[in-house]
């Protein structure tokens, strides 16, 4: 019989979620929520979601923001906008169902290796770029969680000069380059003023003085990181997912990165396993753990 998972990805603004098989096709309508503000609203959110459905699956599984434990059951690390007190939730306390939990970014990479633009290459890092940067990595076939679960992550120094201040706290990592927030400090170096990531995409489109520098600029970042990652892993391809993915221009970015590194050249892929890649991820993971 082929399992079936209830896939529930937890963003900051939308809970979405739907019936997923085994190969990562959708067996019903993706169902949307307005994410709570309140730790009490997600929490009875996901218990209504998960009432409505867990007689007709095999797995609850989650695709949520922060780091998540060897135990797939409980958040580690911080997790941006959601409420104070989201890492309490103890996951398998919300069905009578098995409940599997895993890191977006890390969902995003799994489902890029069995249904995407990594399938079959069984070492890859999949990027997602988004208003921060998240990442998942696969090393022979199997997805990295480090020693505590937080593999992947992507706080990594890109300089010493302590210019830039990230959302861990500390200065000058990846994220804080490579993401739309990056995107928008590097416009605000470049003319002097603040601009959303939308401005700065329009501009760039409308072929305004100085935005080509800027999104240059950014691009350079992402670049630069890939190529210590690629150093690092010696991966078969890398992938960049999430809302700006879009927005960069990839085979400039793939030459860079193999005339710098010091492995054999590396693919990079625009991700392909469409916007539900979290849940479809988590899905497949979840189905994975409970078959053994
Ligand atoms: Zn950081």
């Amino acid at each position: 019989m082929s399992k079936k998972a209830l896939g529930i990805d937890i963003g900051g603004t939308k809970i979405y979620s739907a019936i997923i098989d085994e190969n990562g096709n959708f067996l019903s309508e993706i169902s949307r929520n307005s994410t709570p503000k309140t730790l009490n609203g997600i929490v009875e959110t996901l218990k209504k979601i998960i009432k409505e459905n867990e007689d007709k699956i095999d797995v609850v599984a989650f695709s949520t923001a922060g780091a998540v434990n060897l135990e797939n059951n409980k958040v580690i690390s911080s997790t941006g906008n959601l409420p104070e007190g989201y890492r309490t939730i103890d996951f398998t306390s919300l069905s009578k169902q098995p409940v599997f939990v895993e890191n977006d970014a890390n969902c995003a990479a799994w489902a890029e290796y069995k249904i995407g633009a990594a399938k079959n290459q069984d070492n890859n890092i999949t990027i997602t770029l988004g208003t921060g940067v998240g990442g998942g990595v696969i090393v022979n076939g199997k997805l990295m969680k480090g020693k505590s679960g937080a593999a992947g992550e992507m706080h990594f120094k890109m300089s010493l000069e302590k210019t830039r201040k990230c959302t861990c706290g500390a200065w000058d990592c990846y994220e804080i380059y490579a993401s739309g927030r990056g995107l928008e400090l590097t416009a605000e170096d470049i003319l002097n003023k603040k601009l959303t990531t939308y401005e700065i995409i329009e501009g760039y489109n409308q072929k305004k003085p100085k935005y080509y520098d800027i999104m240059e600029t950014w691009q350079k970042n992402i670049a630069q990181g890939i190529v210590g990652l690629c150093d690092i892993f010696d991966p078969d391809c890398i992938v960049l997912s999430g809302s700006l993915a879009q927005f960069v221009e990839v085979k400039p970015i793939e030459e860079y990165v193999s005339s710098e590194i010091v492995t054999t050249p590396t693919k990079i892929y625009r991700a392909s396993a469409g916007n539900y890649s979290g849940m479809i991820g988590a899905a497949l993971l979840g189905i994975e753990k409970i078959s053994g």
